[in-house]
């Protein structure tokens, strides 16, 4: 069908070992998901997993040895990262078993989710949508995805960022509160999953702000590094 103006385009993530790219339909994100990153952010015990979104053309994706360029974004003082494991899905489906929803992993990537810290504070404190702080544009840098049937089931392995080569989060995959595809069972009773999602599984403690010109670089045990400079 003809529109009245070009179809926009959404994102496309580059894919490790290919030329072939991976097309973002949605972008979930799971919230506390690391026990030590849950208290630093005030909460105690075993809750149920909560989700936000980004939108799906929020992605700045980032090609294998590339350093990606992510500009200061507009309104905030207090940019902080949030590394990640992404999870990418190849299918989908509704209230997925977690072994159903094991299936539908495509593959992984390195991702930052990247968070207006005051905006989210505030709308946190006036019980306002998370959107400003968490969904604006490039607010989620990511690397390539590296298909499951190359890195098989990633359950546990070093997750971590260092700023201008300084440490600054450190984890273990193993230390989720919610496993991947527990997060995807319990995400698909929400909503209808499918091909293209990509979902933010959490952040490990020590996230932090950043300010033009820092260097980032995440790693996850098995997917390699990810590099992304703060534009000046
Ligand atoms: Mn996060």
């Amino acid at each position: 069908m003809k529109t009245v103006f070009p179809r926009p385009e959404g994102g496309l993530l580059a894919v490790a070992g290919s030329d072939v790219a991976f097309p973002v339909r949605r972008i979930y994100c799971v919230g506390r998901n690391y026990a030590d990153h849950a208290r630093e952010m005030g909460d105690t015990g075993r809750e149920p997993p909560f989700f936000f979104a980004k939108p799906g053309d929020a992605v700045l994706s980032i090609a294998d040895g590339e350093t990606g360029a992510m500009p200061y974004p507009p309104r905030t003082q207090d940019l902080h990262h949030e590394i990640e494991l992404v999870a990418a899905l190849g299918s989908g489906g509704r209230d997925l078993t977690p072994e159903q929803a094991a299936a539908c992993v495509w593959g992984y990537a390195i991702g930052l989710d990247m968070t207006r810290r005051d905006l989210q504070g505030e709308a946190k404190k006036t019980g306002r949508p998370w959107e400003v702080g968490k969904g604006f544009d490039h607010s989620a840098p990511i690397g390539p995805v590296h298909p499951v049937a190359a890195t098989g089931v990633l359950t546990r392995g070093r997750i971590g960022l260092t700023v201008n080569g300084q440490d600054r989060q450190s984890g273990d995959l193993s230390d989720m509160i919610w496993t991947v595809p527990e997060a995807l069972a319990y995400l698909s009773t929400l909503f209808e999953l499918k091909a293209g999602d990509l979902v933010f599984t959490g952040t490990p403690a020590g996230v932090g702000a950043v300010r033009p010109g820092d260097l980032l670089q995440g790693s996850i045990e098995g997917l390699g590094t990810l590099q992304v400079r703060i534009a000046t």
